[in-house]
């Protein structure tokens, strides 16, 4: 369980990006956190492996603040997925899903049977894996940035957006794929994005950011749909009170 307790954060040039956040997003389950533009989302999400550290409160995994923990070793259990899946242009599909194990001296040919294993996972085939990102498609790339990700096999997911950057049709099928991956995997997932509709799909649990870096609601998606708390919730869910 990753636990938010009264997190706060203020950048040095006095923007107030996150205000008192509280809630837990539950072991082996997605939590999405879905709000407008610059309401915090990417912020919090950030705070869970330091790459920005909170200017109040605390975030603990599993009850342990994560700044009590090495960064570097917090962000190896750690998985991190971003938009354009930000992959090493230079190192092909396979080298780049083995970077982390690579890292961490495991045995080359272990390694690489686990990524090749992970790329049919997440929906591609053993031709992609010499292949280098510029020749791949944006949905491809996503995958790739997944497969990457779940290398190291880490229990703790961050994702920041990894399905906006694609069509939507490609992103359903990724949203679909993503969910019966993690049928199998059980991670512990956070999950940012702007899209509601993503948000009720893939969410057992949805924290609703709004301006100023509050959160408006944090409940299950039927819940929210049919009981929002406030109007803010209410208009972003489009659905009357
Ligand atoms: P988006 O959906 O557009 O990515 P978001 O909800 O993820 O937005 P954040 O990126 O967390 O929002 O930003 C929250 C607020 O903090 C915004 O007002 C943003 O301008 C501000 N902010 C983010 N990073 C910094 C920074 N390094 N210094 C100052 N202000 C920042």
């Amino acid at each position: 369980m990753i636990t938010f307790d009264k997190v706060s954060k203020t950048f040095p040039d006095g923007t107030l990006a996150v205000d008192n956040l509280n809630f837990e997003l539950p072991t082996g389950k997605i939590t999405v956190f879905v709000g407008p533009s610059g309401c915090g989302k990417t912020t919090s999400l950030r705070m869970i492996n330091r790459m920005i550290e909170p200017t109040g409160g605390r975030i603990m995994i599993d009850g342990q603040d994560v700044t009590q923990q090495d960064a570097a070793l917090l962000r190896r259990s750690i998985g991190y997925v971003i938009q354009h899946a930000g992959l090493f242009p230079h190192r092909t599909v396979i080298e780049n899903v083995m970077t982390v194990p690579n890292l961490i001296g495991t045995d080359k040919k272990k390694s690489r049977a686990t990524a090749m294993e992970l790329l049919l996972r997440v929906g591609l085939t053993e031709s992609m894996a010499d292949k280098y990102p510029v020749q791949l498609s944006g949905g491809q790339e996503q995958r790739v940035g997944v497969a990457r990700a779940l290398a190291a096999d880490p229990p703790v997911m961050l994702m920041d957006e990894p399905f906006s950057a694609v069509d939507p049709i490609v992103r359903a099928g990724l949203q679909t794929e993503f969910l019966r991956l993690q049928g199998e995997l059980g991670k512990t997932i956070a999950f940012v994005t702007h899209d509601i509709d993503e948000a009720i799909k893939l969410g057992d649990m949805v924290a609703v950011f709004k301006e100023g870096g509050h959160l408006a609601q944090y409940a299950s998606p039927q819940e929210l749909l049919e009981n929002p708390a406030n109007d803010f919730v209410a208009d972003f869910v489009g659905r009357d009170r």
